[in-house]
């Protein structure tokens, strides 16, 4: 079991019209949050994590359970910013130490920083920062960019690099402290800090001074400093102090939210789809077309041209191709009356290796020629005849073939 005593205050300053900040404390959770933003919206921003805060881990009062509540804080200001105009811009730092529970049984104080609020342990007159300043100069500090002095009079000291509000995900510093009966913790505003050096922090904090009698003279102290900021303080005094059996020290980082496309990304993409979808149809519509042109020019040209030839010994008209073109095959249109033995001789041979035409009654007319030259110089019937002739197509007509009369003898 862990039980603290308490005393806090927060005040406007002599500077500022508002106070921005906000405390919270009782019997299992302490916290100071320092608003930011114009008008009233630091204001917001720092009630609406101490109230979120205190409300999520009354109910699961762990170290889970104290940082889902300062995420889900995190999550509400940024929200509210987002949606309100008014609120355009704020945030706010948080500390915070919680009595957290194990699943043993064990309740011990655990930190929560984001921000440059700090937290301080005073044993024996001795003052400790426990936080880490959160702001663009005492990172460089850290990083040895500079000095602590110099830090202390930078123009970026009171640029944060983390707050609450700020982005979607946050960086949590969650650290077990480690605590006797006795010690103090003191969680205050930068307008505490930057108004009392560590000494004055440390002999006003302490001992002798009740803690009630302390956080007065902090404010008071603070005040006459200047008072160039609003001033806030919570001062704990451990009475019992259980240590966590497993301390934690480290920074967690909140899972960034799922990627959901911006409305405009998304009709950017669908005008996109569109478009490819538009292109798609078109290429395959131009692919049909090569297709079916292909095939409407091989069949034209495979039909394009007749040719007399022999078909059981009769002179016959095909249409096509002697040796057809792929898969279309010459078709005999028409039998003539003659038969191929009534040629000459060298018409026969001619006959035989075809003889194409580039029409129908082209080759009719030179099947009556041939067979006529034959007939000059032989004995040959003459007269009318019919003959059936069948298109590529398989319908039939009738065409009327005419021999010649053969001339002389
Ligand atoms: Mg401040």
């Amino acid at each position: 079991m862990t039980r603290w005593r308490y005393a806090a205050a927060t005040d406007t300053g002599l500077v500022r019209q508002s106070n921005q900040d906000a405390i919270y404390v009782d019997d299992r959770l302490a916290m100071v949050a320092d608003g930011m933003g114009g008008h009233a919206a630091g204001e917001v921003a720092s009630a609406m994590t101490i109230d979120l805060v205190r409300d999520g881990f009354e109910v699961r009062p762990t170290v889970e359970g104290l940082y889902n509540a300062i995420n889900a804080a995190n999550l509400a200001v940024l929200k509210n910013a987002r949606e309100d105009p008014a609120h355009f811009g704020m945030g706010t730092t948080v500390i915070a130490v919680g009595l957290t529970s194990d699943g043993d049984g064990v309740t011990s104080p655990t930190l929560f920083h984001v921000g440059d609020s700090r937290a301080y342990q005073l044993r024996d007159g001795a003052l400790r920062q426990l936080s880490d300043d959160h702001s663009v100069a005492e990172e460089w500090v850290r990083m040895g960019r500079l000095t602590s002095e110099e830090a202390a009079v930078h123009p970026r000291r009171h640029q944060l690099t983390r707050g609450v509000g700020v982005e979607d995900t946050i960086a949590i510093d969650v650290i077990s402290l480690s605590a006797e009966p006795g010690d103090r913790i003191l969680l205050c505003s930068d307008g505490l800090s930057n108004e009392l050096d560590n000494d004055t922090l440390a002999r006003l904090s302490s001992v002798p001074f009740t803690l009630e009698e302390s956080v007065a003279q902090l404010m008071e102290s603070a005040r006459e400093a200047g008072g160039r900021d609003n001033i806030s303080a919570v001062l704990l005094e451990f009475d019992e102090v259980q240590v966590a059996a497993a301390p934690i020290k480290r920074t967690v980082t909140s899972n960034p939210p799922p990627v959901a496309l911006r409305p405009n990304v998304a009709a950017s993409r669908l005008r996109r789809a569109k478009r490819l979808t538009w292109r798609v149809w078109a290429a395959l519509a131009l692919l049909a077309s090569v297709v079916v042109g292909f095939f409407v020019v091989v069949h034209w040209y495979a039909y394009s041209s007749f040719y007399l030839g022999s078909d059981a010994g009769t002179i016959a008209v095909y249409q096509g191709q002697p040796s057809g073109v792929l898969w279309y095959k010459p078709v005999k249109i028409s039998d003539t009356p003659y038969q191929a033995s009534q040629l000459r001789a060298a018409d026969q041979q001619a006959l035989a290796a075809t003889i194409s035409e580039p029409s129908l009654e082209a080759a009719l007319h030179w099947a009556d020629y041939i067979h006529s030259q034959y007939c000059h110089y032989h004995s040959c019937r003459t007269g009318t005849g019919t003959t059936t002739t069948t298109t590529p197509t398989h319908s039939t007509t009738t065409v009327r073939v005419t021999t010649t009369t053969a001339k002389g003898g």
